[in-house]
């Protein structure tokens, strides 16, 4: 079933048309709990690889938190399967010659860089005759937070607006019609008319703090988002516009389900990042070898 977020409430492009060059395309892909297979776009795997590379361990030390590896296990560490994107169910996202396949895969412990789990992106030719479905080792010890269960994806295309990133002077002169629009409409432009919510391609990052946009090490300019994965697809006050209308309750609300059933809807990958919060994946497609960097934040 598509998943198919509804029109905003109010064209933003008409009562804030200040915010209209800033618009860009982002690819919601709305993740549910499912059984796909290695050949498919997923989340929490199964994911292909070449039958000539070892699987990727993480050999970093890890501070000791709440996530971190069992005591005295100095690793390696199988990574984990997170994201399975083929370029053709995301035309969006632009692949370097010879790519079509996507895989975001971390380390699921805490890392120094943001206490969060640390990603690697990897990129293949699909019709590559080696590839296989992998069977990494099962991690063991890890936290579910950090463990997505598997699940199919629904990539759907949306218009973003930049909230945090909004430049700082266009949002000072914003501030007052945007808490007027809300008290006419009901509608604030933070939660439900900017920024789409939930794991996907492009767009805004969904920061819960300040945006902190890497510099490419190679040649300085700002790195650009390539996804951004976090814990859940709405919140308690953007759900009112970023629910699909294929989960939207026929009578009550969102919240009126049993927990069970709103989780599978609202962070069905079961990751918690950063108390709620998301890490946020770059990189430098001007530079020959992307260089690559994430950021993480918690609300
Ligand atoms: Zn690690
Ligand atoms: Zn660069």
């Amino acid at each position: 079933m598509a998943r198919t977020t509804p029109p905003r409430p109010l064209d933003v492009e008409a009562y804030f048309p200040e915010v209209t060059p800033f618009r860009r395309a982002a690819v919601r892909l709305h993740p549910r709990v499912g059984a796909p297979g290695a050949r498919d776009s997923s989340v929490g795997g199964p994911v292909l690889w070449p039958a000539s590379q070892p699987w990727p361990h993480c050999e970093d030390a890890h501070p000791r938190t709440a996530y971190s590896p069992p005591k005295g296990d100095t690793g390696p560490f199988p990574l984990v399967p997170v994201l399975q994107l083929f370029a053709s169910d995301v035309p969006e996202l632009e692949f370097p010659t010879g790519t079509d396949l996507l895989q975001v895969l971390w380390c699921p412990f805490d890392h120094e860089a943001g206490y969060v789990p640390r990603p690697e992106v990897h990129r293949w030719d699909s019709s590559r005759a080696d590839l296989e479905p992998a069977s990494p080792p099962r991690p063991t010890a890890a936290d579910d937070d950090y463990l997505p269960n598997p699940c199919v994806l629904h990539p759907e295309r949306v218009t973003d607006y930049p909230n945090w990133d909004l430049p700082e002077d266009l949002s000072d002169a914003l501030e007052d019609r945007f808490d007027e629009v809300e008290e006419e409409t009901g509608w604030s432009y933070w939660s439900h008319l900017s920024v789409a919510p939930g794991l996907k391609v492009g767009g805004y990052p969904t920061w819960t703090q300040d945006p902190d946009w890497p510099t490419c090490p190679a040649c300085r300019r700002t790195m650009e988002h390539l996804l951004t994965v976090n814990s859940v697809e709405f919140d308690g006050a953007s759900w009112r516009t970023w629910l699909a209308a294929e989960d939207t309750p026929t009578a009550g609300e969102i919240w009126d389900l049993g927990y069970e059933e709103r989780t599978r809807i609202q962070r069905p990958p079961g990751l918690m990042l950063g108390d709620m919060g998301g890490i946020y994946l770059f990189e430098c497609p001007s530079c020959p070898d992307r260089p690559f960097a994430y950021r993480s934040d918690c609300s």
